[in-house]
């Protein structure tokens, strides 16, 4: 008698996934509803059922108090949104490979590309992905459907067109089927998307079912894959059954057989095959001699080694010290997890990771039957378990979320799923500037870009750089899409130059010139903004071709102008510094950002022939503001306004003897009304009676006004100054 067990029979890793999630949820206490049986099988369900996951058809029929697991098969993006729309909780196991499927189509639908589809129209997860596609999809089951098919779709021979398969459709026919489209399609581009968990259990399948006289598929009859594995190995062994459970075994058979093979569909539970295994045991042992009998045991004995992977036990935590958890693993010795074994987060604390009564999977490291100990591994169970779904994971391009645990040379380790992930440092920030030491102790999004293993070597790199690539554009599209002018951002200053800063506005840069960052006259932007600074601003300006955005700065309530139309003015005094004189008057600073002219007329209350004969640069006089021109940003002051009138030159009196005293004197003293014609009595009485705003038109009226028309221009009169 020899018996050979599949070693892939059983559950597949998205299955088990999947009914991991369900068993998590049911223990938290959750009411869980599936859409569809979570695997197929049925005395499985019907355990669930028990336990309170009820299976559903539609959305509508969950209870609003339940959480709703999308099956590994997954479910058409319609669902998805009806799922949203009802607010109802949700936890999506679509398998991976399901999910990298519904990736493909969904951007063949984008791009307007047409898509070919192997696999059974009914199947749910058929029906998902072409619930994903938003173009245009054909579905067909074999080639000879392809070839039908071809005759009729409107796809030219030229087009581009993507093929995918379902991924538990049968290599053989996919084969088959690539030929045709190669034939047929110049540019069509393939994706294999068969699972390799179903290649490779359908290769050992055939492999087995070669060489054996009776062939045995364990799993339920609606199972997809279960079925594809029935037919393969019929073809090889026409003694091929299929059963459910170990009630349906023909005992009669395995008894007059010598050489049987067994597997099981995907969704087939390591109980339901254990369960066919020890009937068969049964039925061998009554039927052979003693010693077949033993040898026999001895076989099953190691497939069901095989089944439930080598060294791993299950313990149930019974003390935690710092350096190490006691466990009892149902055996005389003691067993024991030392720290580093329980988690590959070197960080972690052991109560952190098990708690007293925790029920864990365990690896034997070691056996001492002297000390009556067993070494024992949780982490390299968990990385055992993780790596298989980190496998998957690097194949559905997902986002993944870990801690980063150290920097080591070249890069940063992320611990994910209890794998230790390496992630470049050209890959681990968005800037080669930015430091890897802060990211210590940081949960970051990440994805794989390599999952790989040579020997006992595994390689996992990840990039936390192609998310933030991707969140960028993201962010760069949406901020197209929604911008305008006049629209108010919060922005980081992430670069500054001599004309400008350059402001993060979240994916998308713009730029504050120098002139926008403040009302007064600076040298460097960094004399108002730092790097790394939070900014409000406004968009003054974008340009479409150039993708090159203007942002404004100034704060209006800061503008110099109101400030001086609320709080200064005409008839204020003000003490005013003066910062430049030229020819026709000198310039007085008024307030931050505005200064003023004081016409050389306005500067003393007579005649002057030049303003630094009274006023130097620095000095700080008191002065009337006489005008403002709002619009052309003018302001006049007069410092002659504040002066007392300057009394004009009395006639000295005229000695009577002085007068008398010689005829060329009288001639002279005759000419003193000459005196009381003089211009500076004249001009006095000016000052008295007109206010100095109406004599302001002197100043109005002078040139260098005109030539000074805002306070922008002020700086030159500054740098007159310097000079
Ligand atoms: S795609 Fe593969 S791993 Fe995922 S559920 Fe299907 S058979 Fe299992």
């Amino acid at each position: 008698m020899n018996i050979n067990v599949a070693k892939t029979a059983g559950f597949c890793f998205g299955v088990n996934r999947a009914v991991d999630i369900v068993y998590e949820l049911l223990d938290k206490g959750e009411k869980v509803c599936t859409l569809g049986p979570i695997i197929h099988n049925m005395e499985m369900v019907t355990e669930l059922e028990q336990k309170g996951c009820k299976a559903v058809d539609r959305v509508e029929d969950c209870p609003a108090d339940t959480t709703i697991v999308i099956r590994s098969h997954g479910v058409p993006m319609s669902v998805m949104s009806e799922i949203d729309a009802l607010g109802l909780s949700c936890v999506d196991a679509t398998c991976p490979f399901v999910k990298k499927i519904h990736n493909i189509v969904k951007k063949a639908g984008a791009e307007n590309i047409p898509v070919l589809i192997a696999g059974n129209k009914s199947h749910p997860e058929i029906q998902g992905i072409v619930g994903h596609c938003c173009g245009t999809c054909y579905t067909f089951n074999n080639n000879e459907e392809l070839l039908e098919l071809i005759k009729i779709i409107p796809i030219e021979k030229n087009n581009d067109v993507y093929i995918v398969a379902q991924t538990t459709f049968s290599q053989k026919e996919w084969k088959k089927c690539l030929k045709t489209v190669k034939k047929v399609y110049t540019k069509a581009k393939i994706f294999d998307t068969i699972c390799k968990a179903t290649s490779e259990r359908q290769e050992e399948a055939d492999l087995i079912s070669g060489n054996s006289d009776l062939m045995i598929v364990i799993g339920d009859r609606h199972s997809s894959n279960t079925a594809k594995l029935f037919d393969i190995c019929k073809g090889r062994c026409p003694r091929t059954y299929l059963i459910e459970t170990a009630k349906e075994l023909d005992k009669d058979l395995v008894s007059k057989s010598r050489s049987i093979g067994v597997t099981a569909g995907a969704s087939t539970p390591a109980r339901i095959i254990k369960e066919v295994l020890d009937t068969m045991s049964e039925e061998i042992k009554s039927s052979e001699t003693v010693n077949e009998t033993e040898s026999f045991e001895a076989m099953l004995e190691e497939s069901l080694k095989n089944l439930n992977t080598n060294e791993r036990v299950k313990g149930v935590v019974v003390s935690i010290a710092p350096n190490e958890v006691i466990v009892d693993v149902g055996r005389k010795q003691s067993g024991f997890i030392p720290a580093d074994e329980l988690s590959n987060d070197p960080t972690a604390k052991p109560e952190d990771i098990v708690k007293v009564g925790d029920e864990v999977e365990l690896l034997i490291m070691k056996t001492n039957d002297v000390e009556g100990t067993i070494m024992l591994s949780k982490r390299r169970v968990d990385a055992q378990k993780g790596w298989e779904e980190l496998k998957a994971l690097a194949e559905s391009d997902e986002i993944l979320t870990g801690k980063v645990a150290s920097v080591v040379k070249g890069g940063v380790i992320v611990i994910f799923n209890d794998n230790r992930v390496f992630i470049p440092a050209s890959q681990a920030t968005a800037s080669r500037d930015d430091s890897l030491e802060d990211l210590v102790g940081q949960e970051v999004q990440f994805k794989l870009i390599e999952v790989s293993q040579r020997g006992r070597m595994r390689r996992i790199v990840g990039s936390i750089r192609a998310v933030l690539r991707e969140q960028r554009a993201a962010q760069r599209a949406a901020f197209w899409d929604t911008c305008e002018v006049g629209k108010h951002y919060k922005g980081v200053v992430k670069s500054i130059t001599s004309y400008g800063a350059f402001v993060d506005l979240g994916g998308v840069f713009g730029m504050i010139h120098i002139s926008e960052l403040s009302w007064t006259h600076i040298k460097n932007p960094s004399e108002v903004v730092n790097i790394g600074d939070e900014v409000d601003v406004y968009i003054k300006d974008i340009n479409e071709e150039t993708k090159k955005i203007s942002l404004g700065y100034k704060d209006p309530d800061a503008n110099p102008w109101e400030i001086l139309r609320r709080d200064f003015p005409v008839d204020t005094v003000v003490d005013a510094k003066i910062v430049g004189i030229t020819t026709f008057g000198a310039f007085a600073n008024v307030i931050p950002g505005i200064d003023g002219l004081i016409h050389i007329s306005q500067i003393a209350n007579k005649r002057i022939d030049k303003p630094e004969d009274i006023l130097t640069v620095g000095e700080t006089v008191k002065a009337k503001i006489i005008a403002i021109d709002f619009d052309k940003k003018r302001v006049s002051l007069s410092i002659r306004a504040l002066l007392p009138v300057e009394e004009a030159p009395k006639a000295e009196p005229v000695a009577e003897e002085t007068v008398a005293s010689t005829e060329d004197e009288v001639v002279a003293s005759t000419e003193t009304p000459v005196v009381e014609e003089a211009p500076a009595v004249e001009e006095a009485p000016a000052v008295e009676e007109a206010p100095a705003v109406e004599e302001a038109p002197a100043v109005e009226e002078a040139p260098a006004v005109e030539e000074a028309p805002a306070a922008e221009e002020a700086p030159k009169a500054e740098e007159a100054a310097e000079e």
